[in-house]
């Protein structure tokens, strides 16, 4: 266990010491100042958070959900025997599966709460809005929700009893997902995606609250779009920047912090375009190991923010503490 994996109690963590005490312990380099509530009671859907700031912008990676990921998903055109190897080589347990969390953030501008993707959504058991309203945070106060691509572990949570879960919010959607969609025929393997994807946009559709962003730049002040293709066609990784200091998120551009940054030239069964994903996943993690960036990954363990170093044809990824 390292220190962002401690476990504070939820008693503590109201009380604040334990974010104080931490706060200290962390450089002023990388502010992370991670907090984590554990409560003990799994039927409240209360997980774990972990907050740092950007510059001015303050970050909160929410864990909404873990789940076991099929390794052979990752390795779409590598053996079992492949996987497993890099499994190994890594020091993680052969089991067939790891496990994959879902960490959407919440970004406080000072003036806005922003959403970066929305989890399964509490219909699916996600914790996402417990643990907001653990933070104090309410579905109403959030303004606005920045989805990075349209399928269920990050649209499905725009939905709460089939209404908007965040009915004041003004959805940002990518243009190119949403012309991807369009496009879509109804006999298309995507077309269930699409159809679900479509009713979870659908009460901000028709309250006009959907807007649509461009492949490249900024879609707010301090958050703007990465291309990265292949995944979905419209797939984007979202970059947090303010004051000099940034974190990329990946979002799934590498599903697995091990195997996808291991072999990056793996598919994943999930990639829709494989070949274009796997170029994009290779582009991003060499830039981001040039650079030294700060990183997220969506479904890395939580929290997921970390360093991307890179070791002849291939990558690892160093978690920041
Ligand atoms: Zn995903």
């Amino acid at each position: 266990m390292n220190l962002q994996q401690a476990a504070f109690s939820r008693r503590n963590f109201l009380k604040g010491a334990g974010a104080a005490a931490f706060a200290t312990s962390f450089s002023t380099w990388f502010a992370l100042r991670p907090v984590m509530a554990q409560d003990g009671t799994p039927a409240s859907g209360v997980t774990a958070f972990a907050r740092f700031n950007v510059g001015a912008l303050q970050v909160t990676v929410i864990q909404d959900a873990v789940f076991p990921l099929e390794t052979s998903i990752l390795g779409a055109n590598a053996t079992v025997d492949d996987i497993n190897a890099v499994l190994a080589a890594n020091n993680q347990p052969v089991t067939g599966a790891v496990n994959a969390t879902v960490n959407p953030v919440l970004v406080n501008t000072g003036s806005e709460l922003i959403l970066i993707d929305s989890g399964n959504g509490a219909d699916a058991g996600g914790s996402l809005n417990n643990t907001l309203a653990l933070l104090g945070v309410t579905p109403d106060s959030i303004n606005r929700v920045v989805i990075s691509h349209f399928h269920p572990d990050h649209i499905n949570g725009l939905l709460a009893g089939g209404a908007a879960a965040f009915p004041n919010a003004t959805i940002h959607f990518p243009q190119a997902e949403w012309d991807f969609m369009q496009a879509t025929p109804a006999d298309s393997p995507a077309a269930g995606l699409v159809t679900a994807a479509t009713a979870a946009l659908q009460p901000y559709l028709d309250a006009d609250q959907v807007s649509y962003y461009a492949p490249e730049g900024e879609i707010l002040p301090g958050i703007v779009a990465v291309p990265a293709p292949g995944h979905t066609p419209g797939h984007t990784a979202i970059r947090l920047e303010s004051e000099g200091e940034s974190v990329l998120n990946l979002i799934d551009t590498a599903l697995s912090a091990v195997i996808s940054l291991s072999r990056p030239d793996w598919y994943a069964a999930f990639d829709a375009v494989p070949e274009l994903a796997a170029e994009t996943r290779l582009a991003l993690l060499t830039s981001a190991a040039a650079d030294g960036a700060r990183v997220m990954g969506y479904h890395f363990p939580f929290p997921g923010v970390g360093y991307v170093v890179a070791e002849d044809d291939a990558f690892s990824f160093v978690p920041a503490t």
